[in-house]
């Protein structure tokens, strides 16, 4: 745009996301320069705001240019692009058959490409990428150095001359010697075959979404019955015919980001296997130039396209790990020569009343910065246990890493350990942090971690109760300073301040500590951490409450002895264990909806997180909440509110025969979802305090983070969400970070 304007300088990059541009050329010139910067900005860029300054003319300059990075040595603050998907331009060479980049899928430019995936240091220079390995050639020279070229100044430039090439393999290993890898693999995906595809941040496995038969098998071999699997299509018109999307969910699906956004099923053209049980899919359109050719050779709708890992064990990144972790589970390997230095999984959100709810927050996201209203300090913290990511606070940032999967075995502990130091790396943060953060539960790696890194650094740790840090997330992202907030923290389970499992809790929260001001009624869980596989435990231990033992025996004669493994024996254990003082409890919203979806014979066992309140929310869209009226019974007790949770079980199983079954899981959704709504009302008399932050994992349920917004608005509250981070446990890390820098500023 300088060169257009006639303007001669440079523009440098400042090392805190801002670039300082001085130009020499006629007022009138520049002025047409900074609108035209303003109004012709790439997609990707961001201008937070431009500062000008007049200097004396200095003549100085024979051309613009853009200036080395400097290599500063001071703590950088927002300094590295995520991944950005193949612009629209690049797409365009590659159909041009005149040029270098015919066919050539890792064609990129300064608009796209990889970027926090390929990088191993900084300054952002090739040497420091994945490019190292393919010096440029000639012609790529050329265009990197002309600033009238797309591709100046591209770190990821290359062309089918020099770049990086494809392969595909057996599950052997053994080389196939085709002309065109591409028509090959899309001869076996339309065999029925899976085939493994490395991308940018991992390598997805593929295959049809069509056939029943293909879907079948495919969870066979990677053994997960029913988790859904994200879906690739080459276009709109294609998403179209098997799922509906708003003008917003539009706008996500074709960001240059290129989320998975998680839409409405049609139910036609795509297999049911892809999302069993399940109303919505989760879409995404290409973003690598390898995907594009996949499509070009297909004439499908879409393909599944999940990440290629073993079970609980992060994605595969190298070529060699890709061949021996999913031999077994892949057919053939389409494979290339470029690294992937940093893996990263394609993030997911769900559009709820306009605002995107992350359900992972990874590829195209990370390593944007969140602002906080925390200055001073370094903070890491290490998030909670499953479906994690740990962050780095410093200079009024918070940096997330990327989406860490389960931190339950010692290879999720190791990535995670990568991930920090990663991110520590790009922030040029070499000295100790002032504090660490992580989950208040003892048995979490993250938390034994934390406990030992923090004396290996002689820095204090500061443990979060995890409800806490969830309502913490949304302060921080709303910037809120020094005023208490209440929050309404709903999830499947966190460790709780009295040593019971907590999950549908209200808190009166400052960032540094909370009270406890209402929550759900506990409930026994018989055999601890079983009742989150098997919902009618949950159940049972709901009724056990309500009904004497005999009369629970009728019931299970009715409704569930047949979902009870070891009959009569198990459920006289179940009730045994629901009586006793000894028998852990739990307050958790989720597993509240977890006993009603076992009820209602939806789940009987939970194949993966989230599976019985998912399938319930699911079957409750086609029936009426109105249908039963019973309000929520709310008692309170020594300073909390406690929404009776074990009577709602009851009068549904009182009325099941009056009510379909779809009317009840709808009920149940809202009983639960008025009562907090309530409880927060009433907490919000008692204090005076009229901000209303909700978190935690059930708030990716559309029906009730809508139900309880809406409702609590119509009150006169105001109620905050997450905006950058998963309202789930991939946003702990946030909370615990700032909670951490409040114990040490
Ligand atoms: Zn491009
Ligand atoms: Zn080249
Ligand atoms: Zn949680």
């Amino acid at each position: 745009m300088a060169v257009r304007n006639k303007l001669l300088g440079y523009v440098i990059n400042l090392g805190d996301a801002g670039v300082e541009i001085i130009v020499e050329g006629s007022e009138k010139d520049i002025e047409r320069f900074l609108v035209d910067v303003e109004e012709n900005a790439p997609e990707v860029s961001e201008i937070e705001g431009i500062k000008k300054e007049y200097r004396e003319y200095t003549g100085n300059y024979s051309n613009f240019i853009i200036d080395k990075s400097k290599k500063t040595g001071k703590v950088a603050s927002g300094i590295y692009p995520p991944d950005i998907g193949i612009c629209p331009e690049c797409l365009k060479d590659m159909e041009n058959t005149e040029g270098r980049w015919y066919e050539y899928p890792f064609t990129a430019c300064a608009w796209c490409g990889p970027r926090f995936t390929s990088v191993k240091q900084l300054p952002y220079d090739r040497e420091r990428t994945h490019m190292h390995d393919f010096p440029m050639c000639n012609d790529c020279e050329h265009d990197y150095y002309d600033p009238m070229d797309r591709r100046f100044d591209a770190q990821g430039i290359t062309c089918s001359q020099c770049g990086p090439t494809m392969g595909l393999y057996d599950a052997s290993g053994k080389r196939i010697a085709v002309d065109d890898v591409f028509t090959e693999t899309a001869k076996y995906i339309l065999e029925g075959l899976i085939i493994a595809v490395k991308g940018i941040g991992g390598i997805h496995l593929a295959s049809l979404a069509t056939r029943d038969d293909v879907l079948e098998e495919f969870r066979r071999r990677k053994d997960r019955k029913n988790q859904p699997y994200a879906l690739m299509s080459p276009d709109l018109e294609s998403i179209k015919q098997y799922a509906e999307f708003s003008q917003i969910e539009k706008k996500y699906l074709t960001s240059w980001r290129k989320p998975i956004v998680l839409l409405r099923k049609k139910h036609r053209v795509i297999s049911d296997l892809v999302a069993p049980g399940l109303d919505t899919v989760g879409v995404m359109l290409p973003y690598t130039g390898i995907q594009t050719m996949l499509f070009k050779r297909l004439d499908e709708p879409a393909l599944v396209m999940t990440s290629g890992n073993r079970r609980g064990l992060p994605m595969s990144i190298t070529n060699e790990a890709a061949l021996k972790e999913l031999g077994g589970l892949a057919d053939y390997f389409l494979l290339h020569n470029r690294d992937i230095i940093n893996r990263s999984d394609d993030s997911v959100i769900r559009v709820i009343d306009g605002k995107p709810a992350f359900t992972r927050r990874s590829r195209g996201y990370v390593p944007d910065p969140i602002n906080i209203p925390i200055q001073k300090g370094i903070a890491i913290s290490l998030g909670a246990e499953l479906r994690n990511a740990a962050a780095i606070a410093t200079n009024g940032k918070v940096f997330m890493t990327q989406y860490l999967g389960d931190i339950t075995s010692l290879e999720g502990l190791e990535f995670e350990k990568d991930a920090i130091q990663t991110m520590r790396d790009l922030l040029n943060i070499t000295r100790n942090p002032d504090v660490m953060g992580c989950d208040l539960h003892p048995d979490y790696m993250t938390s034994q971690y934390g406990q030992v890194i923090s004396q290996e650094m002689d820095i204090p740790l500061v443990k979060s109760q995890h409800h806490h840090a969830h309502i913490t997330s949304v302060m921080a992202e709303h910037m809120i300073k020094d005023e208490e907030v209440i929050g309404i923290a709903l999830d499947g389970a966190g460790y709780g301040a009295d040593g019971q499992i907590w999950g549908g809790e209200v808190l009166k929260s400052g960032y540094s500590g909370y009270e406890r001001v209402g929550q759900l009624e506990y409930l026994p869980m018989p055999g601890g951490d079983l009742c989150a596989y098997h919902p009618y435990r949950m159940l049972i231990a709901g009724l056990s409450k309500v009904f004497s033992d005999d009369e629970i025996r009728d019931i299970t004669k009715n409704h569930i002895n047949h979902v009870l493994p070891h009959g009569e024996q198990e459920l006289n254990v179940i009730l045994q264990q629901s009586h006793s003082n000894l028998t852990l409890r739990t307050s958790s919203f989720g597993r509240v909806l977890d006993a009603v979806s076992g009820f209602l014979g939806l789940t009987y066992y939970r194949s993966y997180e989230g599976e019985p309140a998912m399938r319930l929310e699911a079957f409750a869209t086609k029936g009426g909440y109105n249908k039963i009226t019973y309000n929520p019974l709310i008692n309170y007790n020594n300073g909390i509110y406690i929404l009776n949770t074990s009577n709602m079980l009851k009068y549904v199983l009182n009325n099941v025969n009056k009510h379909k079954k779809q009317d009840i899981a709808s009920f149940s959704q809202k009983y639960l979802s008025e009562g907090m709504v309530k409880i927060a009302d009433s907490v919000s008399n008692d204090t005076g305090i009229n901000k209303i932050a909700i978190s935690g994992g059930v708030f990716v349920n559309e029906f009730i983070t809508s139900y309880i917004t809406k409702e609590l608005e119509k009150l006169g509250h105001t109620v905050l969400r997450n905006k950058y981070v998963p309202p789930g446990d991939g946003g702990s890390a946030l909370g615990q970070a700032v909670t951490a820098l409040h114990h040490v500023i």
